[in-house]
């Protein structure tokens, strides 16, 4: 426990993801992972006697079993003692299951509602900064599937901190950047608390082959760190070495997003017809 805790301490002063007269809002899902970020937050903040005003935040889809989530959440901040900010898609307009009736892409569209909420609602309420419970394995298999797919846009994207570059933008961070899904779930296990699973989410099934594929990917860096021990932490410190000299040759700069304001809500897009994917997705 301690060990992990010292390495999610070591990230978070690193970077300097916490800083006094922070208002950092925790994305929680009611997963471990989630939950596991606001342990490490609260601890630090506790242990560095910082002002820091940590809030969980949990965005509810309005779906079958949403409530037992919401139950899952509120148990899991009660037993840190830390406020719990709620906020239900439908009272956008946002309606998952209208969509998926339409023959939506919904999981698309739940990335885009989430994405959208979690840096409005937040930075309406205070916030200047947002946790999220990404951890190293993540970013290993994300590293993996962008290089496979040319896709490097990412890059500057892979790393514990994400600077705000608009005032409408939050600054992102990911105190869990060097610990895996394995650390995570033994730091876990041993507070006896529920937590939501997955498949919980009534459209699991349109996911569950892209879910089953990532969990064969950590299951290849779990093997291959049984004959190379220390390989998920070697491939994390190359990834971070590899962003930081991107961004000192510049070579990362054509990769920085241009933000408009959307004609609709006001709210950050890239989107060439100035309409948000958020406001998109509302009209449909
Ligand atoms: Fe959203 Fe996941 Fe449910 Fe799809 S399966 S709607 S991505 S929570
Ligand atoms: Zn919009």
């Amino acid at each position: 426990m301690q060990d992990y805790l010292k390495t999610v301490f070591k990230t978070i002063r690193t970077y300097g993801l916490v800083e006094e007269g922070d208002r950092i809002f925790v994305a929680i899902s009611g997963g471990k992972d989630s939950f596991c970020c606001l342990y490490a937050l609260k601890k630090y903040v506790e242990e560095n006697s910082l002002d820091v005003d940590l809030r969980a935040f949990h965005i509810s889809l309005g779906l079958k079993n949403a409530e037992t989530i919401k139950r899952i959440v509120e148990k899991q901040c009660e037993f840190l003692d830390i406020e719990l900010v709620v906020c239900n898609v439908k009272d956008y307009g946002i309606d998952l299951e209208e969509l998926r009736r339409k023959n939506r892409p919904v999981c698309s569209a739940c990335g885009v509602v989430k994405r959208y909420l979690m840096n409005k609602v937040p930075r309406e309420l205070g916030a200047n900064k947002v946790a999220t419970g990404h951890h190293m394995d993540d970013f290993i298999v994300f590293f993996f599937k962008n290089f496979l797919g040319k896709n490097f846009s990412w890059i500057r994207k892979f790393t514990p901190l994400v600077k705000s570059e608009h005032p409408k933008l939050l600054t992102k961070i990911r105190p869990l950047f060097h610990v895996g899904g394995k650390e995570n779930e033994k730091f876990f296990s041993r507070f006896n608390l529920p937590k939501a699973s997955p498949e919980l989410c009534p459209f699991f099934s349109l996911r569950s082959k892209l879910y089953e594929k990532t969990l064969k990917w950590y299951e290849m860096l779990y093997e291959i760190e049984k004959w190379s021990r220390g390989f998920r932490r070697q491939m994390i410190s190359s990834i971070e070495k590899f962003v930081v000299e991107m961004k000192e040759s510049g070579k990362e700069n054509g990769a920085k997003q241009k933000f408009i304001e959307c004609k609709l809500c006001g709210e950050l897009t890239s989107s060439q017809d100035g309409v948000c994917g958020f406001c998109k997705l509302k009209r449909l």
